[in-house]
Parts: C-alpha cells; sequence; structure tokens
C-alpha cells in the first residue's frame, strides 16, 4: 500500500489546483476593527464579534478577577469536579436570559450540537435538516444515527409536506435561526408551527442570532415571540457575538436533566474555565444595557448595504451583519479575497465544503466595532475589485 504521507502530498496538490486550500493566519494584538493580520495591518471583516465585545475591557476584567479567585483551569469533566461556581451562575443567568427553565454549559457550540442531539435523538426518529445547516448540526445527526432528511433552505412547506410523509417514529426539526454563511433567518414561526401540528421536536441554533436580534439581543426565536414550548431546545454559543468560546443549551427541567446523564460531549469533556464563564456573565450583562451597541451595528450594516447598492456591488437581500457577496467559483473567490488583502481588508473567501457547490463566496461579518469611514472604504474597495 501508498504510504500515506505520499497521497496526502497528492491530496494537498488536488486542493491547491483546485483553489481549495485554505490557511490560517495568524493575528497578533487584540481583536477589533483593525488588526494585525500576518504582520501587517488591516481593516477586518472577517471576524464573529458582531457587537466589538471580544476586547473589551469589562470583558478582560471580569475574567481576570475570576481567575485570581478560582484559577485558570476547571480540573475536570463538569461531573468530575469541573463544575465551578462561575458556570453555575452562568447556567441560571442564561436560563433567565432565553426565559427558560434551565441552561446548560458546554465548552463549544461544536460540543453543545453533537452533544445535545446524539444525547436526545435515536437510531429510530428521523431528524430533518435545513440544507443549508452548519457542519456541527449535520454531524450531530449523523452521530446519533437518525434518519436524516435534507430540506429544500428555508422551505417550511417542503418541511412541511416531508414531516407529513413520516409516520411512527419520533421527529425532530433541527434549523439554525440566522445562518451562518448566508446571513438569512429561518422563518422559525412557520417552522414551529408545523413541528406542533406533526408533533416534532424543534431545535434551533442561535450561534448567529444571539446578541444580535431579539429584545436584549435574546436571539431570533424571542424576536417572533415564540416560548419554550414552540423552541423547546435553544442552542447558543459565546464566540460570535459575546465575543469568546463556549455555548448553551436552553430547555425545560427535564430535558436539561437529561442530557446532564447523557451528552456525551458533557461528561467526556473538560469543563469551561471558570474565568470565561465569569467574563459572559459579563458579556451578557453589556447586551442587555448596552442596546446602542446593536442598534450601531444595524445603522452600519444599512450605510455598507447603501454604499453597495449605490455603486453596484452585487448583494443579497439579507439586512443582517453577514453580507455575502456571492462570486461562485473558488478560485474567483480566493483572488478576491487576496486582492482585498493586498489592499489591507481582511474579507473571508468561503468555498464548498462550507458553502454548496458553485456558490463560494466573500463573507463580510460588520461590527458595531467599525467607523462609518471603514464601511466607506469597504465599499469602494469592493466596488474597485468587482465593478470596474
Ligand atoms: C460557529 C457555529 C457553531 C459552532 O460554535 P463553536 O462555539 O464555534 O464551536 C455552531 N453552529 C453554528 C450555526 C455556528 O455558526
Amino acid at each position: 500500500m501508498e504510504p500515506l504521507s505520499v497521497g496526502a502530498q497528492r491530496e494537498l496538490r488536488a486542493r491547491i489546483g483546485a483553489s481549495r486550500y485554505r490557511r490560517r493566519r495568524t493575528k497578533e494584538g487584540p481583536q477589533g476593527a483593525e488588526v494585525v493580520s500576518e504582520g501587517k495591518r488591516v481593516l477586518d471583516f472577517s471576524s464573529n464579534d458582531y457587537l466589538g465585545l471580544a476586547a473589551h475591557p469589562r470583558l478582560s476584567g471580569a475574567f481576570t478577577q475570576a481567575l485570581r479567585q478560582f484559577g485558570v483551569g476547571s480540573g475536570g469533566s463538569p461531573l468530575i469536579g469541573g463544575y465551578t461556581r462561575p458556570i453555575r451562575e452562568l447556567e441560571r443567568e442564561l436560563a433567565e436570559f432565553t426565559g427558560r427553565a434551565r441552561a446548560l454549559v458546554f465548552s463549544s457550540g461544536y460540543l453543545a450540537n453533537l452533544g445535545v442531539i446524539a444525547g436526545l435523538a435515536s437510531r429510530r426518529d428521523t431528524v430533518f435538516m435545513d440544507r443549508l445547516n452548519h457542519a456541527s448540526l449535520i454531524d450531530a445527526g449523523l452521530l446519533a444515527g437518525a434518519e436524516l432528511k435534507r430540506y429544500p433552505h428555508r422551505n417550511a412547506s417542503a418541511l412541511s409536506k416531508a414531516l407529513r410523509s413520516s409516520k411512527e417514529n419520533r421527529k425532530w426539526v433541527v434549523t439554525e435561526s440566522v445562518f451562518s454563511m448566508d446571513g438569512d433567518l429561518a422563518p422559525l414561526p412557520e417552522i414551529a408551527a408545523r413541528c406542533r401540528d406533526y408533533e416534532a421536536m424543534l431545535l434551533v441554533d442561535e450561534a448567529h442570532g444571539i446578541g444580535v436580534y431579539g429584545p436584549g439581543g435574546t436571539g431570533v426565536s424571542a424576536h417572533f415571540g415564540l416560548d419554550c414550548t414552540a423552541v423547546p431546545l435553544l442552542i447558543g454559543t459565546f464566540g460570535k457575538a459575546l465575543g469568546l468560546a463556549g455555548a448553551f443549551v436552553a430547555g425545560s427541567a427535564e430535558l436539561i436533566e437529561l442530557l446532564i446523564q447523557k451528552a456525551r460531549t458533557l461528561i467526556y469533556c473538560t469543563a469551561m474555565p471558570p474565568a470565561l464563564a465569569a467574563s459572559v456573565r459579563e458579556a451578557l450583562t453589556i447586551l442587555r444595557t448596552e442596546h446602542w451597541r446593536r442598534e450601531r451595528l444595524f445603522e452600519l450594516v444599512a450605510r455598507f448595504r447603501e454604499g453597495a447598492q449605490r455603486l453596484g456591488v452585487p448583494l443579497t437581500g439579507v439586512e443582517g451583519p453577514i453580507q455575502p457577496i456571492l462570486l461562485g467559483d473558488c478560485a474567483g473567490t480566493a483572488a478576491a479575497s487576496a486582492a482585498l488583502m493586498a489592499r489591507g481588508i481582511q474579507v473571508a473567501g468561503v468555498r464548498p465544503p462550507t458553502v454548496p457547490e458553485g456558490t463560494a463566496r466573500l463573507r463580510i461579518s460588520i461590527s458595531a466595532a467599525h467607523k462609518e469611514t471603514h464601511i466607506d472604504r469597504l465599499v469602494d474597495e469592493l466596488a474597485l475589485l468587482l465593478c470596474a
């Protein structure tokens, strides 16, 4: 048999040839509108730090204070010594924040999705997923061993049809509230209504919804007034608008208690460092009190869209902080991202398999940390690049 390293080299060369090679850029210094990437000062439109919290002094203040009190490591899994007071307090606060009975903290959103779906769904169940769901949700469905059915993006009537034709098995519907690569919203009221009609369990991943949408940044479910009955399982992450890392699921006391027994990514993972939990609490306080951050964010989104439309930059209809510019092919997308970088602007060029074949795109994310001049610069550079 051929040595693995030879096969690896061939596979890597093929990726380079197809413009699908991925590499990591090293950032120096804190997150913000301007960052130092690979030693170069650039305007950053690639971060999920929508509210500009990742480098906020109050978050680092809460972090260092808890560090002095609790030290750095958590010592073990939550079931074996790693469940610290800051996590317990954070869970209580998240339950209140989401209007659910209880919440459970995981070390990341990927782990939360795996743990919750594989912990609660069984092989005999059917899981209906939006076709554009995040990889972690798809992987969770596969791990659960359930029958997976993917419905057309945001299509509640196709979902309804699929639910109707599915008999006997217990049914799950899993969707993002804000789609991570498209920025559009799931039609949650319609989806929740279909779930009620067909007695399906609804799980909503609010990774990009928490902090950005809904009253006080409580998410898209809350924006639509969908409570615990309509959305029994709500996942949120701390790595996007909250500027930190980690995740939670919120739901009824019974479901959370069952997950503590069964979610393998909770049971077999080291618990989140206590200082991180303490700084997530501080981020929640900022969300509740500084509404101007969301208002500012949407003002900047509107400014970007007006400017881009005026100059003919091709936009989608989405009016949120994730602004995709669909280019289609991988090589063109990689070249556009590199050309922007050369002009001092960092924008992610997203290619398959992160997005479907033929839909490679620039994914611009706007933050409350940006200034008007930053937005205007971006618009000008995009127009030069795409509309010349
Ligand atoms: C980022 C993301 C996750 C994963 O969250 P992490 O905390 O980064 O692991 C899950 N779901 C969606 C929709 C995401 O965008």
